[in-house]
């Protein structure tokens, strides 16, 4: 019942194990890797509230020694005075350089930890155990870690590659429900960038992905081998991997415009209206038919996502003010936009011509 994504990067290649059940068998697993490793697990206190003790309970049961370290959660949490108590709680429980920290919990508590492990003793073993969807199909795999700064998000951080990835499929029932589905707009957008059939799978299976069991499991593992595969292909984002940012440049806007108000507007949210938004201006210029931008938008939102600027609640920001997200965007070059477009569902591509005036109207009118 349990699949096996390998991240093929050499020496430094990994497995992604995704199944249920694995929270308790993880002392195990990681025994069977790693003999005689010691740990620091961090999570968050949501997390911590459901799936610290099971965590705690199958390590010890592994012979694994481990100490546990709880932060708040949410975003805010990706910051300097977090990243020193994670270091500081690794050095004091004086783990070596071949012992491992343990993230446990979704994007947040991966990026921070993963950071710490990149930077104390030079680099330590790292583990991640997903809790959320998007952590398990998107944060967890690919070595990109960090914190935020008031310039912006994650613009402080190291590539370090986890050791091991244990995705246990029964954590998401404790999900709520609204991170389920953002997280889903991860999912959804690897069948958009390059796997149609994929994208046609979730459109008849998503009920049961939602339910849980193998649908979920198939779903979860077809996105992280999507994601292996980009990044074995371009571990240090210089090509294939922007890619991985369809629907994110107006996703990103949305969410800066919202002021990264989670009340309003979550990343999967932006990244569901963003997809939307990048098929229709696609039709728009004549790259590909209006219908396939019709299929993604009746699709997201008959899962419940938001697929229109106007599904946001509250005023929404002025086109003015999206510009400006995107012109700030980093994925700028030489005047012109560089945007994720596609040719139709499983199609996207890199245009780095977009000109901002085309994207100005097309906003305008979309709002
Ligand atoms: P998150 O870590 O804040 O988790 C979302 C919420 O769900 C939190 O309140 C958390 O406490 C709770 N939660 C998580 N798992 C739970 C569970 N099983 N049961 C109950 N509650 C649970 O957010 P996220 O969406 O997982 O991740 C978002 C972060 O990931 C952002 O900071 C983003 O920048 C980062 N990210 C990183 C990468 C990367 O490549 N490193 C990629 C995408 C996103
Ligand atoms: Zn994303």
């Amino acid at each position: 019942s349990h699949e096996t994504v390998r991240v093929n990067l050499g020496e430094r290649s990994y497995d992604i194990v995704i199944g249920p059940g694995l929270i308790a068998r993880a002392g195990a697993e990681i025994a069977a890797r790693k003999p005689g490793i010691r740990c620091a697990v961090i999570t968050d206190r949501n997390v911590a509230a459901a799936h610290l003790d099971s965590l705690m309970e199958s390590l010890a049961t592994g012979g694994i020694e481990a100490v546990p370290l709880v932060l708040e959660p949410g975003e805010k949490t990706k910051r300097f005075d977090e990243l020193v108590k994670v270091c500081d709680h690794v050095l004091g429980a004086r783990l070596e350089r071949g012992d491992a920290v343990v993230a446990l919990g979704g994007g947040v508590i991966g990026d921070l930890s993963g950071f710490a492990a990149g930077i104390v003793r030079r680099g330590m073993s790292f583990i991640q155990v997903p809790t959320s969807l998007l952590a398990q199909v998107d944060s967890s795999v690919g070595g990109k870690t960090g914190i935020n700064s008031s310039h912006g998000k994650n613009l402080i951080g190291v590539f370090h590659q986890p050791d091991l990835v244990l995705a246990d499929t029964d954590v998401l029932d404790t999900l709520p429900i609204r991170e389920f589905r953002a997280g889903y707009a991860e999912v959804a957008k690897y069948g958009l960038i390059d796997r149609p059939e994929f994208f046609g799978w979730l459109e008849q299976n998503w009920r049961d992905v939602f339910a849980g069991g193998a649908a979920r499991i198939r779903a979860i593992a077809t996105g992280c081998q999507a994601k292996a595969d980009v990044v074995a292909a371009d571990e240090r984002e210089k090509g294939a991997r922007a890619l991985l940012n369809l629907g994110h440049t107006f996703g990103h806007a949305l969410e800066a415009a919202t002021d990264y108000d989670g009340r309003r507007l979550v990343h999967g949210e932006g990244v569901a209206i963003g997809m939307v938004l990048a098929h229709e201006f696609s039709a728009r210029m004549n790259l590909a038919s209006p219908d396939d931008a019709a299929r993604v938008q009746r699709h997201l939102s008959e899962v419940g996502l938001p697929t229109r600027m106007a599904d946001i609640e509250g005023e929404l920001p002025a086109t003015d003010i999206l510009m400006k997200h995107i012109g700030q965007d980093k994925k700028v070059r030489r005047g012109a936009l560089t945007f994720i477009l596609t040719r139709g569902i499983g199609e996207a591509f890199v245009a780095d011509d977009v000109q901002a005036d085309e994207v100005f109207r097309f906003l305008e009118e979309k709002r």
